[in-house]
């Protein structure tokens, strides 16, 4: 063998471990990704109230907490900033966007950037990538997170525009709340007159408006929307008219399967998380946790049966600033002797609350009447006093900081925090970081602490492949 026959020789045998290591490289990308991604978004929840989900699931329902002990337990965990554009508290427009786009955004803007203009979501990725859409919300379908994470507005306001959008995009399913702004005036809210109901039907749609219509949809495109505004807070719910988070998450994983030779993307967001934190509402919550954790566990069936799905669980920011905690019984001494920690019992007297704070709220108005409000809490809050300076508060509709927003709310929950060592720091939302869950393919690009706009850049580029 000459020099130059020796130097091919060598030259080639380095070219074919290089192939040999670029096919290694492609064949592990290929099995990372993911044909279907469900993403699990609880608004205004961070780790917080994910182990007050654990914690009251493993003691009050004696069962696990889908979440943290499959998702968090076995799959990859990252952490994320919460910030918008210039600001450190944010808003679900701004959140929503930077997870759906890549681009952080001021507070209030679905799916553009601070300039105004419009920046691809993950829903249009998703459709570069031949899948088909789903989207999910308790809230009104057009509300920002579901907006944001498929369409474009210069303000989450813009309810009529965003459902225009949902025509025009043609999602394969849409379930949630927001009737209103599919109908014209006077029975909804568009001015314009038109009816995108009717718009959906001529599309090939079917329209559910309740529970039963929507378990009798067949598999083909499918439109439910089962209330005007909001779905209700479950610890409200008394009849089934309206399906829970689990039901309409089954419901649009049968149809999506069934439709989608390229696979899926599907968003499921639980909004009454955030809501209710904002009430300072923490039996309501702790119900809500547990609704949110049914639907996870939906997903991760679904996984089990199809392993090519990647399901993420995650929230958008913190809600309440919610502090699980101890505390005196009285402001008499402090005393050790005076002290509780939140334990079993305390979890046991919100499992006895019968309705949510808004519905207290809704029922008193906004000149509370004193006799109302002591009926009120007796039968709705056993084993609850409410203090002399929390019922004057009410009475005179007194906020109690002014980071609070809900002068009924805020301060019966304050009723609850003083006898349950829960307590919330505002009214409004924190900036702890969101922890997201990931499981399945692709799950490990979400490991460790990253901007919310990175996990938009990493989901773009899962779901835009083919
Ligand atoms: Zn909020």
């Amino acid at each position: 063998m000459n020099a130059t026959h020796r130097h091919f020789v060598r030259a080639l045998a380095v070219f074919l471990i290089a192939l040999a290591v670029a096919g290694c490289a492609t064949t592990q990308q290929a099995a990372q990704r993911p044909r279907n991604v469900i993403i699990m978004y609880a608004d205004g929840v961070a780790a917080t109230q994910f182990e007050f989900g654990r914690y009251s699931s493993e003691v009050l329902r004696n069962q696990p907490y889908a979440v943290t002990d499959t998702v968090l337990k076995q799959g990859a965990i990252g952490l994320l900033t919460t910030h918008p554009h210039e600001a450190f508290a944010t808003d679900s427009a701004a959140t929503a966007s930077a997870m759906s786009t890549g681009v952080k955004t001021t507070i209030g803007a679905i799916g553009v950037g601070p300039d105004g203009k419009p920046v691809r979501t993950a829903a249009q990725a998703a459709k570069v990538g031949g899948k088909r859409i789903g989207l999910i919300t308790t809230s009104e379908i057009w509300d920002a997170s579901p907006a944001a994470f498929s369409v474009h507005a210069r303000n989450r306001s813009e309810g009529a525009n965003i459902v225009d959008q949902y025509l025009a995009l043609e999602p394969t399913v849409i379930l949630g709340g927001g009737a209103d702004f599919f109908l014209p005036k006077p029975g909804g809210k568009r001015d314009d007159g038109k009816d995108v109901i009717a718009g959906f039907r001529a599309k090939g749609y079917t329209i559910a408006r309740n529970t039963a219509e929507l378990r009798a949809a067949g598999s083909g495109r499918l439109l439910g929307l089962f209330s005007d505004e909001s779905l209700d807070h479950t610890i409200d719910r008394t009849g089934n008219d309206e399906p829970t988070l689990a039901e309409m998450t089954e419901v649009a994983l049968r149809v999506l399967a069934a439709n989608s030779p390229q696979g899926f993307f599907l968003f499921v967001e639980n909004e009454s998380t955030d809501t209710l934190g904002h009430r300072n509402d923490a039996a309501g919550l702790m119900r809500e946790l547990w609704a949110f954790d049914d639907a996870v566990k939906v997903a991760l069936e679904f996984q089990r049966r199809s392993p090519d799905t990647l399901v993420i669980v995650t929230g958008d920011h913190e809600t309440g600033a919610l502090s699980v905690t101890y505390a005196l019984k009285d402001l008499s001494t402090t005393s050790s002797k005076n002290r509780f920690y939140a334990a079993k019992a305390q979890l046991e007297m919100l499992t006895k609350i019968k309705m949510s704070l808004d519905k207290v709220a809704e029922a008193l108005g906004n000149k509370p009447d004193a006799a109302a409000l002591d009926k009120l809490v007796a039968e709705n809050f056993p084993g609850f006093k409410l203090d002399s300076d929390l019922r004057d508060a009410i009475l005179k509709q007194q906020l109690l900081e002014r980071n609070f927003s809900y002068p009924t709310q805020n301060t019966l929950g304050r009723m609850v925090s003083r006898q349950t060592g829960i307590y919330w720091g505002t009214s409004g939302h924190s900036t702890e970081p969101v922890i997201v869950g990931a499981i399945g393919p692709g799950a490990e690009r979400f490991k460790g602490y990253m901007d919310n706009a990175d996990f938009g850049r990493i989901l773009q580029q899962l779901l835009e492949r083919p």
